[in-house]
């Protein structure tokens, strides 16, 4: 997958999607494999927005049944099945766990009840059917055998479990990269750091965009016959520009956290515990809310922490206060000074649509729902279509409605979608069993190949390939045990990373669960420096934009936080 803007400038495609997440990169896969003529832009990296910053879980939807959602919960489940077979190297069974006690809505009887009536509504067709990796089957534990797996964390007033499957997307950002490079090897053109500065507007149609190529300062246009507005957090933003919409009308956003403390809190589960009151009657927001404990890459990542944000995305930031409100949320939930601020490796941190009717609970929450808007319908302006989700698990299937409405819009010939049935970029990878037992040339440890599997499926081969004709690339990166330094040379030639950044938050895993340290961030940036020509002066910028990644703050010591500054400033 190269970057080469010559493409883009000038040229008409049938799409044009603005935005490189997980929505967009669905939306111009289904497009190229129903035969349209695509390009994206992203104006950071990809997947450096909301999307690297998820807390992992492709949800089956148990939990819309709370509502009655039969609907939505059929569609979630469907979707976690589409994951765990399009990408089974990247997407994993996860067991959850949810302690079970009273007589209501989280008693053994009705959690009972709950994956009695999720067994009869989820799809048992060929999705679930397809997907080699199976999930844990619904059950109801013992009190005892629950007290064991939560430990201090239990309360005395626990019944039971109700224990369940999820499916766990590994490593979110190699999972946009993945549908990226499927696409790309279609005909997509895709870049990076090219910027949708301005929509190209002629008696109410748009048709195409002005862009800036961020790495060289050129303008150029992009002609397509729609324009997909997929920005994510920015979508009601940049259409101001065409809708002329004050900042006031903007719906308002939520602040995502995801905390990563560096242990395993409940070993082989992700437990769903919900935070009490303090019982000194003192009223804090964060208390009744459930937070969830994910296993993930030997660290636990405890989610989801939500506050209203009001104000330009790219302004956003973790607040102090919203540290001391998440962890009085999770000291409602774990024994006092199970986890303090010291322990605290890293932050996740994202901007989601709010739910209106989030003040009369008094907890924010996200939208429930997608928003689509077709702008002919509602601005009587032609030729853009927006597209802002709330839910990394169902981005497919949004895409597939919007794909399906774009094809309908511009007059393509009827073709039916096929992301859910074809394969991502990586996936023959799961089938390759044990590494051990594989050929090894460059003598590449076992758990670095094993490493190398889950993110990359069979794109390992070729990351090995680098490490065999350079043997300086088969050793791990300073201080890893497992980021091979062949990665970086792959991302860069192979993915376009352009930054220190892009290598250690979104090609490898290296920079995502906490500062890898100094000496692996200098490795990183000589090899950078090696193959993008860096002198002394870039290398020190790089590493400089990296460690701001990681600032402190007087609640957490230095280099524990990312608020995601590095990609969107
Ligand atoms: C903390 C947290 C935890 C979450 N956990 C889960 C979970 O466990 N399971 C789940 O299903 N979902 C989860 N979600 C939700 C999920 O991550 C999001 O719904 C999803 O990632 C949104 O993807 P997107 O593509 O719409 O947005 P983004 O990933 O933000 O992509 C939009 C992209 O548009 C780009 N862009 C913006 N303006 C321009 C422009 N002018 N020109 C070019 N490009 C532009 C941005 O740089 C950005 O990369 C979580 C979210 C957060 C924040």
């Amino acid at each position: 997958m190269n970057r080469d803007t010559a493409l883009l400038a000038g040229k008409e495609y049938d799409l044009l999607v603005i935005g490189g997440g997980v929505y967009g990169a669905f939306a111009a896969w289904d497009a190229v494999l129903r035969g349209l003529k695509v390009a994206l832009v992203e104006k950071g990296d990809f997947a450096a927005g909301t999307s690297a910053n998820s807390l992992k879980i492709a949800h089956g939807g148990l939990r819309y049944l709370q509502n009655a959602d039969i609907a939505r919960t059929r569609e979630s489940a469907r979707e976690q099945g589409i994951f765990l077979s399009i990408a089974p190297h990247l997407v994993h069974p996860l067991r959850c766990l949810i302690p079970t006690e009273g007589f209501l809505t989280r008693s053994r009887c009705a959690m009972a009840c709950a994956f009695g009536i999720y067994g009869a509504v989820k799809p048992g067709g060929h999705v679930q059917a397809s997907a080699r990796a199976v999930l844990p089957p619904c059950r109801i534990i013992s009190g005892k055998e629950c007290r064991t797996i939560l430990g201090s964390a239990a309360k005395p007033s626990i019944t039971g479990g109700a224990v369940w499957g999820e499916g766990l997307v590994q490593n979110t950002e190699r999972f946009v990269l993945s549908i990226l490079r499927s696409a790309a090897s279609i005909g997509l053109v895709a870049a990076n750091y090219i910027e949708a500065k301005r929509f190209l507007l002629r008696e109410r149609r748009v048709f195409g965009i002005e862009a800036v190529d961020r790495l060289t300062g050129d303008r150029f246009e992009i002609r397509a016959r729609c324009t997909l507005n997929a920005t994510g957090p920015w979508a009601h933003h940049i259409l101001r520009q065409v809708t002329g919409r004050n900042p006031e009308e903007t719906p308002p956003l939520l602040k995502a956290i995801d905390l990563i403390v560096g242990r395993t809190l409940f070993d082989g589960y992700a437990v769903g515990l919900q935070s009490r009151p303090t019982g000194d009657g003192s009223a804090s927001k964060d208390r009744g809310r459930l937070y969830f404990f994910v296993p993930w890459r030997g660290t636990t990542m405890i989610g989801t922490y939500y506050a209203p944000y009001r104000g330009a995305p790219e302004s956003a930031s973790v607040e102090e206060k919203d540290i001391e409100e998440f962890l009085d949320g999770i000291r409602g939930i774990l024994p006092e000074g199970a986890i303090t601020a010291e322990d605290i490796r890293f932050l996740h941190f994202g901007l989601l649509p709010m739910n209106m009717t989030t003040d009369r609970s008094g907890v924010a929450s996200p939208a429930g729902k997608p928003w689509f808007c077709d702008h002919a319908r509602i601005d009587g302006i032609e030729g853009l279509v927006s597209i802002q989700g709330v839910k990394y698990t169902t981005s497919r299937v949004v895409a597939e409605r919007t794909v399906d409405h774009i094809s309908n819009k511009i007059g393509a010939r009827k073709t039916p979608c096929r992301t859910g049935t074809t394969a991502i970029f990586g996936e023959a990878g799961s089938e390759r069993g044990d590494p051990a037992e594989k050929e090894n040339p460059g003598n590449i440890p076992d758990a670095v190949r094993r490493h190398l599997e889950i993110n990359y499926g069979s794109e390992s081969s070729r990351i090995l390939g680098y490490a065999v004709a350079r043997p300086e690339l088969a050793r791990t990166v300073t201080g890893s045990q497992e980021v091979l330094r062949a990665e970086l040379v792959h991302g860069i030639r192979e993915e376009m990373a352009q930054s220190l950044g892009d290598l250690v938050f979104r090609r490898t895993d290296l920079g995502t669960a906490g500062h890898p340290g100094r000496e692996s961030l200098d490795d990183c940036a000589g090899i950078a420096a090696g193959e993008l020509g860096w002198d002394a002066q870039r290398i020190s910028r790089e590493l400089e934009k990296v460690e701001r990644s990681y600032p402190g703050t007087a609640i957490l010591p230095a280099r524990q936080i990312n608020t995601v500054t590095e990609p969107w400033s």
